[in-house]
């Protein structure tokens, strides 16, 4: 599979899921954009390190995805964009009657709202090339709830909404939409809501990773950057040319209970 002069943009994309879905893109072949919003020294050597390691062109360019000014500037300052990933995102925990107002406006903007606009500004350029890939990196909280992530649930759910709209919107233009939903896969996000998950249910570290965070899925073992990465290059392969509008899970059967 070689995605050879294609450009995909990934947001959000200086650790984490986003990270490993730009290496094994630029592992394809295709030219990477890596985006964060601190525009840091380390930032820029992320994109450096990913071009030396697969001979590929990759750059970064920071843009803060709660902006939807800078959501639609990322697509322009990239040049090109055959592949969309719209991965940002961030989390915060607590009781919907102590959900702090801001957070909800912040995690629907980060990681809803955002795609909107990335997506709007990208299709035209994936209309005129005649070939496109938009994936939206939901979760499995884009299927199931849990409590105490109101916002976070709300925006994975209407991910997959958007998804579907989008697919049907280019259908039959070479372009797919798709939303992939990982369960639990060790990132910093991830790493965040461990103190707090020990001090609400009273664990040490082990035991609410074991017990609490990967007790809904069955494999018993967080899901890998790489295998989400993985699943990203085979939506963007010609075997997958018909699969579009639809979720694809990588949560060790999580969605399956
Ligand atoms: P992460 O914290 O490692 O990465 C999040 C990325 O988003 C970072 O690169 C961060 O810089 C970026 N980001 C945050 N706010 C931003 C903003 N305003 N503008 C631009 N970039 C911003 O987390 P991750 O676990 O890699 O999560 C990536 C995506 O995968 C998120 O959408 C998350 O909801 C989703 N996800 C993660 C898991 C998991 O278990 N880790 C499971 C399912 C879905």
């Amino acid at each position: 599979m070689s995605l050879a002069g294609k450009t995909a943009i990934v947001t959000g994309s200086t650790s984490g899921i986003g990270l490993g879905i730009a290496k094994e893109l630029a592992r394809a072949g295709a030219s990477v954009v890596l985006n964060s919003f601190t525009d840091s020294g380390e930032d820029h050597a992320t994109a450096r390190a990913v071009a030396d390691e697969h001979g590929v062109a990759a750059r970064y360019v920071s843009a803060d995805m709660s902006d939807p000014e800078a959501c639609r500037a990322l697509v322009e300052r990239a040049g090109a964009c055959d592949i969309l990933v719209n991965n940002a995102g961030i989390q915060h925990v607590a009781r919907i009657e102590e959900f702090p107002p801001a957070k909800w406006d912040a995690i629907i903007a980060i990681n809803l709202s955002s795609a909107f606009h990335t997506t709007a500004a990208a299709l035209p350029g994936m209309k005129a090339a005649g070939w496109g890939r938009v994936l939206n990196i939901s979760s499995a909280h884009g299927l199931t709830a849990s409590p105490y992530k109101a916002a976070y649930v709300a925006a994975k759910h209407g991910i997959v909404g958007l998804t579907k709209t989008t697919a049907l919107e280019v259908a039959g233009q070479g372009i797919t939409a798709n939303a992939i939903c990982p369960g639990y896969v060790l990132t910093p996000i991830v790493e965040s809501q461990i103190p707090d998950q020990m001090k609400t249910h009273n664990m040490d570290r082990e035991t609410v990773i074991k017990e609490v965070m990967l007790a809904r899925q069955p494999s018993g073992e967080f899901a890998t950057t790489e295998q989400v990465g993985g699943t990203a290059v085979f939506l963007c392969s010609d075997a997958a040319a018909q699969i579009t509008g639809t979720t694809i899970s990588v949560d060790g059967g999580w969605t399956a209970l």
